[in-house]
């Protein structure tokens, strides 16, 4: 039995690419060895790593003035080695606070006594929308945003105009490849990949090669972007089985119709859930419609007992995961790439038939 599975990370995974892993797990196309047992430096576990990298850039539209790092330790340790690369004393880290992320991102740099600056925020709303007006520091070391908001469910539908010669930075952990975007306005794009491209372990940290050269001299080795970057991940052991999902990932990727062809497929099963919403009293959307996001939708029911209602008959019903962030209650379907449109349209019909059951 396969469960719908609306879990915000780790997350569902296509079943085509678990079947693929499944059926070389022990036995990596007849090497006589499993993935899990390679020495990275080998040279099929070196085809995997440069596959998955030379795919991701590919899939992005990047240039060879990009590289694609896979490292550890997730966005959250994204959140530090960024101001400690490229903040100095005079520069300042400026951010667009949108909710829990970008503000636990903000915290770090706080931590290390490096100036910051919010351009932005919209916590004068809690987080419900994404601001459309930013007004920079003097000397910005760079801009940061997150391009979608995991608990609150917004996401940013344009990529932000920047001042040439500001470098722009954005933690895109939950919806990395949900969509074309100009990915060459961005000069550092960075997630951890179990939401939205792989299984957790792994860490995606995409460059422009011009960013490593504005890295801070003398850091810890591991905490240097340049470190990475110029051992192509390969510094120390990376998350070697992670990396091989992810390359798995993205060949899936490809063969629906690449970022164009996910779009399409994301916005519908997204659609199927936001017009139960909106065509409904019983369910409310919690953020503004325009910034809404495809990845996350967070909703609430009229009462506590009745969203706890809900998601235990949706457990019943093998739809998992529905429970909504802790920090902010009520429900959220999270309906990233590799959520099959089936499980969009059993959540749109049980939503229906609770409302009927329970109004
Ligand atoms: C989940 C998430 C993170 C944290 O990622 P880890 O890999 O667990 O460190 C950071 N930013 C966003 C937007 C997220 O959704």
């Amino acid at each position: 039995m396969k469960v719908h599975n609306f879990s915000a990370g780790p997350a569902v995974l296509p079943q085509e690419v678990l079947r693929e892993i499944q059926e070389n797990l022990v036995n990596y196309k007849g090497k006589g060895l499993s993935v899990l047992e390679m020495s990275h430096r080998s040279p099929d576990y070196m085809a995997i790593i440069e596959g998955a990298r030379a795919r991701l850039l590919k899939i992005m539209g990047l240039g060879d003035d990009y590289t694609a790092m896979f490292l550890q330790g997730g966005a959250s340790t994204q959140f530090l080695t960024i101001p400690l690369n490229f903040c100095d004393d005079k520069k300042v880290a400026n951010y667009i606070d949108t909710g829990v992320w970008s503000s636990k991102a903000i915290k770090e740099v706080k931590i290390l006594n490096k100036k910051v600056h919010i351009a932005a925020t919209s916590a004068d709303k809690d987080f419900t929308y994404i601001p459309k007006e930013w007004k920079l520091s003097e000397n910005p070391a760079y801009l940061h945003i997150t391009t979608n908001n995991t608990i609150r469910g917004t996401e940013w539908k344009i990529d932000p105009d920047v001042p040439a010669g500001v470098p722009l930075i954005a933690d895109m952990s939950s919806n990395f490849l949900s969509r074309p975007l100009d990915f060459s306005k961005y000069d550092m794009i960075y997630g951890g990949a179990q939401k939205n491209i792989g299984s957790a372990g792994a860490t995606f940290v995409v460059i422009k090669k011009s960013m490593l050269e504005k890295c801070n001299k003398g850091l810890s080795t591991m905490m240097d972007y340049n470190t990475h970057a110029s051992k192509d991940s390969m510094f120390n052991t990376p998350p070697t089985f992670a990396i091989y999902v992810i390359g798995e990932v993205l060949k899936w990727i490809e063969n629906n119709g690449g970022l164009e062809g996910l779009q399409k497929i994301n916005e519908e099963k997204a659609a199927y859930i936001y017009d139960v919403i909106d065509s409904s009293d019983f369910y409310h959307g919690t953020v503004v419609q325009e910034d809404r996001s495809f990845m996350n939708i967070p909703f609430r029911l009229p009462s506590e007992e009745l969203e706890k209602k809900f998601i235990e008959e949706a457990k019943a019903k093998n739809m998992l995961n529905l429970k909504g962030h802790r920090s902010v209650g009520g429900c959220r379907a999270s309906t990233y790439n590799s959520l099959p449109m089936e499980s969009a349209k059993a959540l749109a019909e049980f939503m229906k038939e609770f409302e009927k059951n329970n109004s």
